[in-house]
């Protein structure tokens, strides 16, 4: 009997330490259907991306976020394209947001961006004219970010802790016509922006290489920011960049006077390409840059509200 007691208190201690584990088998499960050719690029306003949408709600329902759209987990807008012009300039978009409520006074907000350039026929394509018309799979921008979304839900629906935060989990869309997505769900926020503390972005996150490492950029919009990293150590090399701006969803966070954390592997030959594969993705990387994630967003519980700071 004393021995299933201690069988038991084990158990107890040592099951919130596995599931923080990120998973690679569920990183490629991810990557692999949503920059599969099925899903042709997932254009914003397309049939595929509703289908992208309805992957990322199914493990928003079965870690049982709280749905946190306007209907559901769902929050609609128009997005329109306005970079070349098509006929279909006009497109429904949609972001999906689930929550972990903690009861707690602040909410971090974790999002990544889950739309991509479809064909690569309204803009943003940087291929040859001749690949113009291609599915562009997106498996780096950024089925990547989306994978590590989906993987920090589950660690932090299924730690067993209930932590001193809060967390918003949001897939954005309509990000490669102009960041429509994270600028409409600031300007029609589902939470009181007052009560978010700060905010981690992933876009494209899956070709780390150690010549480069990894950027993580925002580092300055908070002086919290060096106390959290101040004993944070990786198998994988980083850079701390402090500016706020950048060419992804955080920026509109940014603007709204929110810290917030950029996490990014930078440009490489296949960036807006039709080469933008999930058999290309570096997954060992993928999961220490989302470990080295869990291990700032702890640390940064232990701090108070987060002050903001402009970097620019
Ligand atoms: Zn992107």
């Amino acid at each position: 009997m004393r021995n299933l007691f201690f069988l038991f208190y084990l158990l107890f201690i040592i099951a919130p330490s596995f599931a923080q584990q990120i998973e690679i088998k569920n990183l490629k499960k991810h990557i692999y259907h949503l920059a599969d050719d099925k899903m042709k690029g997932r254009a914003t306003g397309s049939a595929e991306l509703e289908k992208a949408a309805d992957y990322i709600e199914s493990y928003f329902k079965k870690y049982k976020l709280v749905p946190k759209g306007e209907i559901g987990y769902r929050q609609q807008f128009e997005a329109k394209v306005s970079r070349v012009p098509v006929l279909d300039s006009i497109r429904t978009a949609q972001n999906i947001i689930g929550f972990i409520d903690n009861g707690a006074p602040y909410t971090i907000v974790i999002g990544a961006h889950y739309d991509h350039l479809g064909l690569g026929d309204f803009g943003g394509s940087r291929d040859t004219i001749t690949n113009i018309g291609h599915i562009h799979n997106g498996a780096d921008d950024n089925a990547s970010g989306v994978a590590g979304l989906l993987e920090l839900a589950r660690v932090y629906a299924t730690n067993g802790i209930v932590e001193n935060y809060n967390f918003l989990f949001i897939a954005f869309s309509a990000e490669e016509l102009g960041l429509l997505g994270s600028k409409y769900w600031t300007n029609h926020p589902t939470i009181p922006l007052s009560t978010i503390d700060w905010m981690l972005n992933m876009d494209m996150i899956g070709r780390y290489n150690k010549d480069n490492g990894l950027a993580i950029i925002g580092y300055g919009t908070s002086p919290s920011f060096p106390i959290i990293f101040k004993d944070i150590t990786s198998d994988i090399k980083f850079n701390l960049s402090k500016d706020g701006n950048g060419g992804s969803d955080q920026t509109s966070f940014y603007k709204k006077d929110i810290p917030v954390l950029f996490f990014h592997t930078g440009g490489h030959d296949d960036y807006h390409k039709i080469g933008d594969d999930a058999d290309k993705i570096n997954y060992m990387a993928l999961k220490s840059i989302l470990e080295l994630e869990i291990a700032v967003i702890n640390n940064s519980m232990k701090e108070g509200k987060m002050k903001f700071i402009w970097t620019n």
